[in-house]
């Protein structure tokens, strides 16, 4: 699908997350005026002050150097982390070793260290005008939509809270606790974010939640000063087309995501970015991402569907594989790229997986899960 830009048109977009900003600033840059729309009063609402990781795995350039070679500043904190600690559902450790970073830990939110921050400030200083309180309810002349998640395929809940713990990384792989997912505590500064991130079981959020903050105290000690509920969903679905009419879809908002684990970040900017290409040198931005982006969201596919039939003893196996690599970026990286028999399995994998839409465990009917709670009503 071909657009008709002209030089003057003002490009709109609906959604300043990660996905709707980097769009903005390669736009801007190009010089073309830019108006980006936020339905909400600030930047990263969903997220407040969330930790999340800025994967270092699936290239093997730098994440860091990688978001610069696409035009994009590193003007928010991003802490390497090499070292962690995983656990399977016997409570045995496994040591987490990269030689380098296996991700950076960043804040979400519109704190003022945050990535959504930083990525605001970019535009703002390109001369992108971001309309908070602005919720688009349609698109008009041409614009990129990137509004975040759509449906629930996975939600990650827990707490934000202060805390005298060291900085560090702690995983749980335990359907007790995560069906279909893993837990996760991570450290910084001071503050920290503990969370379940599950693939099913919705309705029993709050269950699967306190029985991971059980699990963290048991094995790590974890202490939550001033702790503060929060959670969020994801959305995972790879389309035949990203484009809804003229506009190319971006980000959660396209579906696109890591199906495994849910690592979307790299995909939401990367995907902006190749949509406001599109825009200004007059390419189909399916072609784009179908080159750039899909190989690895299949791969993701096919790794969610070996992932979802391991189990408590899949999980254990998995977990003393990887292990044992002197790398486990290396390993992730390997894993995280198209194979032949990776491929080969794909239709399989796609059959396998849906995107649920909604979890089958939660009819929104007397529900309290965190879809229910928010996101229902956020998008
Ligand atoms: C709890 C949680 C933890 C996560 N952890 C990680 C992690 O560790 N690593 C990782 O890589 N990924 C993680 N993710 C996924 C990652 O946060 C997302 O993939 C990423 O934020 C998607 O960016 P986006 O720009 O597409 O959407 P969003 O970040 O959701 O931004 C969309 C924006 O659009 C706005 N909006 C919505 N509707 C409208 C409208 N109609 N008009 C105007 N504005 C609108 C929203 O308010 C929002 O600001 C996590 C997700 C969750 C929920």
């Amino acid at each position: 699908m071909k657009n008709n830009l002209n030089n003057n048109d003002t490009i709109q977009i609906a959604g300043a997350g990660p996905a709707g900003l980097a769009a903005a600033i390669t736009l801007a840059r190009a010089g073309r005026e830019v108006v980006v729309h936020e339905a909400h009063d600030e930047v990263g609402h969903r997220f407040q002050r969330d930790f999340q990781g800025l994967e270092n795995w699936s290239s093997s350039t730098d994440a860091l150097s990688a978001l610069e070679n696409i035009g994009l500043e590193i003007n928010f904190t991003a802490q390497p982390f090499t070292g962690g600690t995983a656990y399977d559902a016997w409570d045995k450790p496994y040591t987490i070793h990269s030689d380098t970073a296996l991700f950076y830990l960043i804040e979400r939110g519109p704190g003022p260290n945050s990535l959504d921050t930083g990525l605001l400030k970019q535009a703002q200083s390109l001369g992108v005008e971001v309309r908070f309180n602005s919720r688009l309810k349609q698109l008009k002349g041409i614009g990129i939509l990137a509004a975040g998640p759509k449906v629930p395929d996975a939600i990650a809940v827990g707490y934000h809270f202060e805390t005298d713990m060291p900085d560090g990384y702690w995983v749980i792989c335990d359907d007790k606790l995560a069906p279909k997912g893993y837990a996760y505590l991570l450290v910084m500064a001071g503050q920290g974010t503990v969370k379940t991130c599950m693939f099913s079981g919705f309705k029993q959020e709050k269950i699967y939640v306190e029985k991971t903050i059980q699990a963290f105290e048991r094995l790590v000690g974890l202490q939550m000063k001033n702790p503060i509920p929060h959670g969020g969903a994801g959305n995972f679905r790879i389309p035949d087309s990203a484009y809804n009419g003229i506009h190319p879809l971006v980000g959660e908002q396209a579906g696109f995501q890591d199906t495994l684990w849910g690592f979307g970040i790299r995909l939401a900017l990367t995907s902006g970015i190749l949509a406001a290409q599109s825009l200004l040198n007059g390419d189909n931005y399916d072609t784009l991402w179908k080159q750039q982006l899909r190989p690895q969201m299949q791969t993701a596919v096919v790794n969610r569907a070996f992932y979802s039939l391991l189990g408590n003893r899949g999980y254990r196996w998995f977990l003393k594989h990887i292990t044992t690599k002197a790398d486990v970026r290396q390993a992730l990286y390997k894993a995280y790229h198209p194979s032949r028999f990776k491929n080969w399995l794909l239709p399989w994998a796609t059959a396998r997986y849906v995107s649920r839409r909604k979890d089958v465990s939660c009819d929104h009917v007397d529900c309290h899960c965190v879809w229910c709670r928010h996101c229902a009503h956020a998008v």
